[in-house]
């Protein structure tokens, strides 16, 4: 639009400029029109005034230039009028102006002309016949009188050739001596007497004729027509001038127009390469800075970017950056989870690795220790013939023997929590915590070590049997191993909760309790938190393993001297399957009863 616009405003200003500068040219053309008229002017004075040949035909070179002139200068007043016509220009006020005095001119040129060519020449107009009266009047004046005709010849030509009136004058009074010359010599000659007053009157009027064209530049028309012709000049000049200084502005306009286009067309097409190379370079940056994102930094960037106003190239490219972004983070995550993955395998191929070890080397050595107390007692036991030390040796070989049993029964819930599947079944609680307490040998209504159940059953709870067991099993026979002997009353504590989603299971006992720093340690392989502690250290590594396998949690808080609290969260398989419940009221009744 904008080029549209500028297009349009440079023809125009383009046309003023040709059209002033050919109005210009016009009006000099008119001027040497002008010139060549007035020059053909002087011409026809200088030359045809003594031209015999155009006071038999009233026509000359000079007469004919003059008319052809004329006729160009009119056509070319009547262009240039045609061409500043309601176009603003101020030209037309100047051109009235000449034409106006071009006519005045050219009606004193044929004022003058008609009044040369009735003066005449030698034979001609009225000079001829004034001339042809001298003569006879000449032929007539033979003897004494001659001599004052002669005069009055002599007076007649000093006019015509000096152009002064004062031989007017002097003409006259010789005409009056002539007259009376003609009274004394020739008598009452009428023939003479009118050629003489013939002769008379006709100079007298040819003065007058002469002094109307103008004795000299300076007089008569030809004065006038020198006026006119300086009146011209003037006007052709200031006319020129102007026309001269129209053209020049016009010009510089045009000039000054297109500078500053080009400048403006410069400065456009700057800016204009600037805001397009920027926005082509905008979206290859944002691509490449996405590309070191992804690629150097390994960092997925986001994805399905739109680049607004670019080329249909670079909109192509995006569109296959885009699929490239997508497989490569595709990839990138799928090496990254594939790597945590394979670190966190490995990181557990170590521990297991590690704890392999000391599987094997722990229960080498805690299987070979009962075998030796064994070996040991039963030499002791051959050699010592004492019958009533029997059964202290038999007591202490069961204990050996109970010992070995307990580990070994560590290593078979180990393994099988290991190996079997998960098998979700309605668990009785009640009795699972009565089994469990009754394993241990829990003495009933033993006054120094108490115990306090309380199963809050909103939902009937679905879990493993056999790890439910053995996570129970070892909480309990923890409690009961690591109760206080200084304590007067010992208690172990069993609260257990149960809704839809999960079963919260918490032992508390007030037993010797457990360091802060082996808090952490507690759930290792074959870690025992005291010197004094009777077991193999593989009961909480079973426990936390079998809790893992039932995507249990576990936290333990505990007091050296004051007792710990074991307390576990395990999910309810309820919701996950459709196994017939017996009512909780019905439960709770029979275990009651029992
Ligand atoms: P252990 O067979 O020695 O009992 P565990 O793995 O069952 O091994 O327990 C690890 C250690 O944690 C024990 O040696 C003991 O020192 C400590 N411990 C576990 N339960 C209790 C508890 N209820 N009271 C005090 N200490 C405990």
């Amino acid at each position: 639009m904008l080029i549209l616009i500028l297009a349009i405003v440079s023809l125009y200003i383009l046309d003023r400029a040709n059209k002033v500068a050919l109005i210009h040219s016009r009006i000099s053309q008119l001027q040497v029109f002008t010139l060549t008229l007035i020059k053909s002017d002087n011409d026809f004075f200088d030359l045809d005034v003594y031209n015999v040949n155009y006071f038999k035909t009233r026509t000359s070179t000079a007469l004919e230039l003059r008319d052809s002139m004329n006729k160009r200068i009119q056509a070319e007043i009547r262009a240039v009028r045609q061409q500043t016509r309601n176009k603003g220009y101020e030209v037309d006020i100047n051109l009235d102006a000449i034409d106006s005095t071009l006519s005045v001119y050219n009606d004193k040129f044929v004022a003058l002309e008609a009044l040369v060519y009735r003066k005449g020449f030698k034979d001609d107009g009225m000079e001829g016949k004034m001339r042809w009266h001298a003569h006879k009047l000449e032929e007539e004046s033979a003897g004494p009188g001659l001599v004052n005709v002669l005069f009055l010849r002599r007076h007649e030509k000093d006019f015509f050739l000096r152009h002064d009136t004062v031989y007017r004058n002097t003409f006259n009074r010789a005409a009056v001596k002539v007259m009376r010359d003609m009274a004394r010599f020739h008598g009452d000659s009428t023939e003479a007497r009118t050629h003489m007053l013939e002769y008379q009157r006709l100079f007298n009027e040819l003065v007058n004729i002469q002094s109307q064209i103008g004795l000299s530049n300076k007089d008569g028309l030809r004065r006038e027509l020198n006026e006119l012709t300086s009146a011209l000049s003037n006007q052709y000049f200031l006319l020129s001038e102007y026309s001269l200084r129209q053209s020049v502005q016009a010009q510089q306009n045009a000039r000054l127009f297109y500078i500053a286009m080009l400048t403006g067309a410069v400065f456009f097409s700057l800016i204009s390469g600037l805001w397009i190379s920027r926005r082509l370079s905008e979206p290859i940056a944002r691509l490449s800075s996405l590309v070191r994102m992804s690629i150097v930094h390994k960092k997925p960037g986001p994805i399905d970017f739109n680049v607004r106003h670019a080329a249909n190239e670079i909109n192509a490219l995006t569109a296959a950056f885009n699929i490239l972004m997508h497989q490569t983070n595709a990839q990138l995550k799928e090496i990254q989870s594939k790597s945590k993955l394979l670190k966190r395998k490995n990181r557990q191929l170590k521990k297991l690795n590690r704890e392999l070890d000391n599987f094997l080397y722990s229960t080498a050595h805690d299987l070979r220790s009962p075998l030796t107390s064994l070996l040991g007692l039963i030499n002791i036991m051959r050699y010592d013939n004492q019958q009533e030390n029997l059964v202290v040796y038999f007591d202490m070989m069961e204990k050996s023997i109970q010992r070995s049993d307990a580990f070994i029964a560590q290593i078979v819930s180990f393994s099988k929590n290991k190996r079997l599947l998960i098998k979700p079944e309605q668990l009785d609680l009640y009795q699972l915590v009565e089994e469990v307490f009754e394993g241990h040998s829990f003495p009933a209504g033993n006054g120094r070590l108490t115990r306090e159940i309380v199963i809050q059953e909103v939902t009937p709870f679905y879990s493993d049997r056999n790890r439910v067991t053995i996570l129970l099993n070892n909480l309990i026979s923890n409690a009961i191993r690591y109760s206080d002997p200084g304590k007067e009353q010992s208690y172990i504590k069993l609260f257990l909760t149960v809704n839809e989603l999960e079963a919260t299971v918490e032992v508390r006992d007030n037993g010797i309790g457990i360091g802060p720093e082996h808090i952490d340690k507690i759930f290792d392989m074959f870690y025992r938190a005291s010197t004094d502690s009777k077991g193999s250290g593989l009961g909480l590594f079973v426990f936390h393993e079998t809790l893992k396998r039932l995507k249990g949690q576990v936290r333990v808080t505990s007091t050296p001297g004051e007792g710990s609290s074991f307390f576990i969260i395990l999910p309810n398989y309820y919701k996950t399957l459709e196994v017939p419940t017996a009512s909780v009221t019905e439960k709770k009744a029979l275990y009651e009863a029992s």
